[in-house]
This record gives C-alpha cells, structure tokens and sequence, in this order.
C-alpha cells in the first residue's frame, strides 16, 4: 500500500509518499518570494507551485526508490491531495497536476482535508516505522497555525467536531503581524521565539489577554493585536529598536496565555485524557513547554508531531490522512475527476462529497 500525497495549500510544495504510518519520502519546498511582500501572495504562490512541483515530484521518487528500491508509479495505490482549505490559486495547482498523474496510471484520488492532515501529523512515523503509534481516542485537538486556530474533538478515524475556533486572526497571524510592526520580516513566528528566549520570555509590558471572561472556547486576537498597534505607535523609534525583544517577548505571551486560557477550558468541559496540538505555531518550544505543563496539571497526555518538519505544512501529514480516507472507502476513481475542486473553505467537519467506496 503506497500513497503518493502532493500539499500545495499555501507556500509550501510538497510531495510525500506513505506506506501507513510510514513515511518513505519526503520532500518540502517553503517558497521565498513572499517574505519580500510581508505575507502570502496568492498567483506568486500558485507560480511557484507550477515551477517545482514537476521536480519535486521526480526527486520524491527518487527518493523512495533509494528507502524501498522503487520509483514505479504503476505501484502507487492511490495518490492523495490537500483540496481545502487554503488559497484557490496554489490548491488549483497541486489538483491539476495529482489529476494529469492519476488519469495517466489510472489510479485513484484521495482528496485530503489539510487540517485533518495537520491532526494526523502527530501520528506520523520515520520509514523504519519510529516512534511505534497507538491509537487511543478520543483526542481534544488544538491546531494552531498561521491561517488557523481552532479546538476540536477527534472521536474516531475521520470523524472531527469543533468545539472552539478563531473569530479574526490566527495566533500565527497576530504572531506574524506584530512581527511587521516590529520590523521583523515574514513570516515572524520564529524571529519572535528567539528574541523571546533573548530575554528569558519576560512579559514586561503586560498587553491584553483576549477573550477571557468569554466562557465560550472561541479565540480573538484582534484586540490584542490593536492594542499592540497603538502601544507601537505612541513610542519614538529609539524605544522600539532598544526593547524589541521585550516587546516580543510580551506580545508572544499575550498571545499564548489567550490560547491557554481555552485549551484549559476545553480540557475541563471535555474531560478528555489526550490532548493533539500541531500546526506551524507549536514549533515554538516555550509554548510546548506551557502546554506540557498545563497537560501535567490536568493529567493529560499531550502529543506532538515527532519530527520537525511536521509542525509546518508538508505532505507526509496529507499522505497519513490519505491512507486512512483511503482504507475507508474515501476516495474518488478517474470517471469522478472532473467533480473534484478546490474548496477554499473548507472545514474540519465537512462532509465527504462523493460517494464512499464500501
Ligand atoms: P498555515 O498552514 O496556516 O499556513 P503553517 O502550519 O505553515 O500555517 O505555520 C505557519 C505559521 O507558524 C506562521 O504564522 C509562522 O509565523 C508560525 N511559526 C513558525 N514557527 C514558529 C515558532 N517557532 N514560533 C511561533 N510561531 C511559529
Ligand atoms: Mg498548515
């Protein structure tokens, strides 16, 4: 069982192909050309994808022949793609080029939801089958990423209901608007991080957490982020140069205090005993060990994704969630190629739209 699974949701090209659990061959391209613009352009996104997919697709079966001595397409069983959510022109490019591949070997589609595949990253494996994974639901779920912050309940293979999710930005997105503010180029999360740890992760200036007395599990970080805006503007330039870790490190804190407060809220109103956070924000270290010990003090067993470069966008996590629509009969055949498309917004509990295969 082999599945072929390209990611082209955003700024990273990615192909990846999975046995399982397994991943045999890897492959993640993250676009430069946007960090001039200061965030995401949509048709440089979508060009890029259409330069190196081509290669990257050859280099990925390069790849696996090295691990398992093939690079037949002829003995995929089934390729898979992110059709949602994420910007139209990149998931348009991935799609396209998935159809040419499986028209041509006459195999099947398997249209992958890119947060499901976030989920699924926790449960990725190396190609000798490391970390060993055992499931054990049900899972209380934070992504958190730059285009999303949401809880949700993960009750069985496929089956997802969410519980909380962002009303404006994203953590990432605050992260990485602040991250502009203090002209700290883009994408700003991880320059945030370290100049953070410059200074210990002090919280000098105290800025707004959001939606506390909330008691719902939704996130905002709009308020903070103004607030953050007006704080800036009201100090001369010399000031921001002199305390940028400071302002840093006490934005990032606002931020994570904020998801804090409703992932402990989540814990206590669901009363689940394993806890799943992943998405490009849960690189930061400072926020794992927050979550570590919050997950401690409720007897909570946290997982994160086992490798680094799960925790950015990648098609390992595509080719896990693949595998599993796969086996369950989620999956469309080459006379139903022309009924899939894109889906933007697509969300975590939406509905498969094709007929399962029993
Ligand atoms: P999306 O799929 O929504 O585009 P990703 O999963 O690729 O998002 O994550 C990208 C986001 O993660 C960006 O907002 C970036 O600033 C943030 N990020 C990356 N590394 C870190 C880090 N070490 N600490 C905090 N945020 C980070
Ligand atoms: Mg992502």
């Amino acid at each position: 069982m082999l599945i072929f699974a390209v990611e082209t949701s955003c700024d990273e090209t990615a192909c990846a192909v999975g046995s399982r659990l397994k991943i045999l061959s890897n492959v993640v391209y993250s676009q430069a050309v946007h960090s001039k613009w200061g965030g995401v352009v949509p048709h440089l996104a979508k060009k890029e994808h259409e330069i190196k997919l081509p290669s990257l697709i050859n280099l990925t079966m390069k790849k696996l022949h090295r691990v398992i001595n093939d690079s037949d397409f002829d003995n995929i069983t089934a390729f898979a793609v992110t059709y949602g959510p994420g910007l139209a022109p990149a998931l348009e490019t991935g799609i396209r080029y998935v159809k040419s591949l499986a028209y041509e070997y006459n195999k099947p589609i398997v249209p992958v939801n890119h947060l499901e595949g976030h989920i699924y990253s926790v449960f990725v494996q190396n190609s000798k089958g490391r970390p060993e994974v055992q499931f054990d639901f049900p899972y209380l779920c934070l992504i958190i990423s730059g285009g999303h912050t949401q809880l949700s309940v993960f009750n069985n293979h496929l089956s997802h209901r969410i519980i909380g999710k962002t009303l404006d930005d994203a953590a990432g997105e605050a992260l990485d608007k602040a991250g502009k503010l203090l002209g700290l180029g883009y994408p700003a999360g991880a320059v945030i991080e370290r100049l953070a740890e410059s200074v210990e992760n002090q919280d000098v200036f105290k800025f707004p957490r959001t939606m506390v007395k909330h008691k719902t599990l939704d996130f905002s970080f709009s308020g903070l982020k103004t607030s953050f805006y007006y704080f800036i503007k009201e100090q001369n330039e010399q000031f921001v140069y002199k305390n940028v870790a400071k302002l840093a490190s006490s934005f990032q804190q606002a931020v994570f205090d904020s998801v804090l407060l409703k992932l402990e809220l989540a814990i206590k109103q669901t009363g689940i005993k394993n806890l799943i956070v992943s998405g490009g924000v849960s690189a930061n270290k400072h926020l794992r060990a927050m979550i570590r010990s919050l997950a401690k003090k409720h007897g909570v067993n946290v997982l994160f994704p086992h490798f680094k470069y799960l925790y950015g966008d990648n098609a390992a996590m595509i080719a896990v969630a693949g595998y599993f629509r796969y086996t369950n009969g989620f999956f469309i055949t080459p006379d139903e190629f022309d009924t899939l498309d894109r889906m933007p917004r697509l969300n975590l509990e939406d509905k498969f739209l094709w007929k399962v295969k029993k």
